[in-house]
């Protein structure tokens, strides 16, 4: 039986933020991750020798403001700071005319100011009930709006859009956003393959069970995602009240994928569109990113139903779905130079049960909820508790850095000056 101040739960960015944290104010801490890796929805893979390709984050959002840009910059990451989104359209056969991407352009605005009037107006409906239903736009916009958010257009709340902190900047890294947290967190000790199954929290500490033993300790610092919660994979000894289950269930997670293809040889020339979104009246779209860094690969983006659904069609079902897209715009001969696929299943995830977390509309937003601490004792981090950047990687960082702070308030440990 390990005793200890506290124990953090996941080696996520939020958790392994806590323990990082928790270092600097002198909290002894264990940390433990049911998986075989840190980093859990950052994950970065090798598709190729030496071409890394992002299964979950990728982009640094609001990259100015974002603490993790300057964690890259201090361990060698590069990232591109002026990326913008480029998304041609391709539809029916063709590229759609400047005119055409320029009204499309002004749908999506003028969508998104809709969604946002109503959001701060403290509406809380759908971005499908915020938005014009009957342009011709409207597919392209759910579509981007399910990458985004993870569910459809009528499953998220406009009041999460609202209280977004979206500087405008999205920027991705070169060598992964898995890598760069993986690097960044390599000097926090963990202990792997440890999943908690049973947490009792009613008696004067904190006892964990865990497939590698018991720890005892004064709180603990939950970072699993609401997916797990919900699961039910973690026995709550007392069961969570029911104003915390409430707000679990308010925040599920949704589906997005990515479906990579490496490319043996290059099969698009110079010319080609470094976004693009291809969308006919038979299929649902898809955002597609050519060689993203001059990286020999595609990678096809879904959310949402549509992504949950292809998930669950397999691995096969998917990377033949990206194939005929590029072909339908690229013509048959674009695969010829593809070589090894890798598809992302983070719906069936038994460590996530998702992508990332959305505010359900109609229930009232229940992020302060999520992250509230019950007793002193059991405190909450992970993306979907950040009320400024949720659905990020450095929200959830951040959150492990407060639900830290927290913690330390209420065991009243704060070693810093003993220390210096
Ligand atoms: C496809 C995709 C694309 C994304 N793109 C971006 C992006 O571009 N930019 C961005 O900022 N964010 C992006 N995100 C979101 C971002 O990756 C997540 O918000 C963030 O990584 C979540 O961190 P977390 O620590 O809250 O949760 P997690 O990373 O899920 O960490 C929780 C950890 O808990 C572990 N765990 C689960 N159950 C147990 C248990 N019982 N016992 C112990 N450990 C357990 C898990 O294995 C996991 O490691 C993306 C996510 C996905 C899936």
């Amino acid at each position: 039986m390990t005793q200890t101040d506290v124990i953090i739960i996941g080696a996520g960015a939020a958790g392994l933020g806590a323990a990082k944290r928790a270092r600097e104010l002198g909290l002894s801490f264990v940390l433990v991750e049911a998986g075989h890796r840190i980093g859990g929805r950052a994950y970065t893979e090798a598709i190729a020798p030496g071409v890394p390709f992002d299964l979950g984050c990728h982009w640094l959002h609001s990259g100015s403001i974002n603490p993790f840009t300057k964690i890259a910059d201090a361990c060698g990451f590069a990232y591109e700071n002026d990326f913008t989104w480029e998304r041609k359209l391709h539809s029916a056969g063709r590229w759609a005319s400047a005119e055409e991407s320029a009204a499309r352009e002004a749908f999506m605005d003028a969508a998104y100011a809709a969604v946002n009037k109503a959001g701060e107006a403290g509406q809380d409906i759908s971005f499908a009930d915020a938005t014009d239903r009957e342009s011709r736009f409207t597919p392209f916009f759910d579509h981007v709006a399910s990458l985004m958010a993870s569910v459809d257009s009528d499953q998220i709340s406009v009041l999460d859009a609202a209280r977004y902190n979206d500087t405008g900047e999205n920027w991705p890294v070169a060598m992964g956003y898995g890598a760069l947290v993986a690097a960044w967190g390599a000097d926090v000790p963990v202990t792997l393959n440890a999943p908690v199954t049973r947490l009792a929290w009613g008696g004067p500490g904190i006892e964990a069970v865990t497939s590698k033993g018991t720890i005892r300790a004064r709180a603990a610092i939950v970072t699993v995602s609401t997916g797990v919660l919900a699961n039910g994979a973690i026995a709550f000894d007392p069961a969570l009240p029911g104003w915390k289950r409430a707000a679990y269930e308010a925040l599920p997670l949704g589906v997005h994928n990515r479906i990579g293809i490496a490319l043996d040889r290059d099969p698009f020339g110079s010319e080609v569109a470094r976004g693009l979104i291809h969308a006919d009246a038979d299929h649902e779209p898809m955002h597609i990113q050519i060689r993203p860094f001059g990286h020999p690969f595609v990678v096809g983006l879904t959310g949402g139903r549509f992504g949950a659904w292809l998930e669950r069609a397999g691995v096969n079902a998917a990377v033949d779905h990206l194939t005929d897209r590029l072909k339908a715009v690229f013509g048959n001969d674009v695969a010829k130079g593809f070589g090894r696929a890798i598809v992302t299943a983070w719906g069936g995830d038994p460590w996530t049960f998702g992508s990332y977390s959305a505010a359900t509309p109609g229930t009232g937003w229940k992020r302060p909820d999520l992250a509230r601490p019950i007793d002193q004792r059991l405190f909450f981090a992970g993306e979907a508790t950040s009320l400024d950047f949720f659905s990020t990687c450095h929200g959830a960082m951040l959150s492990g850095v407060r639900a830290t702070d927290e913690a330390s308030g209420a065991l009243g440990v704060d070693r810093r000056a003993a220390a210096s």
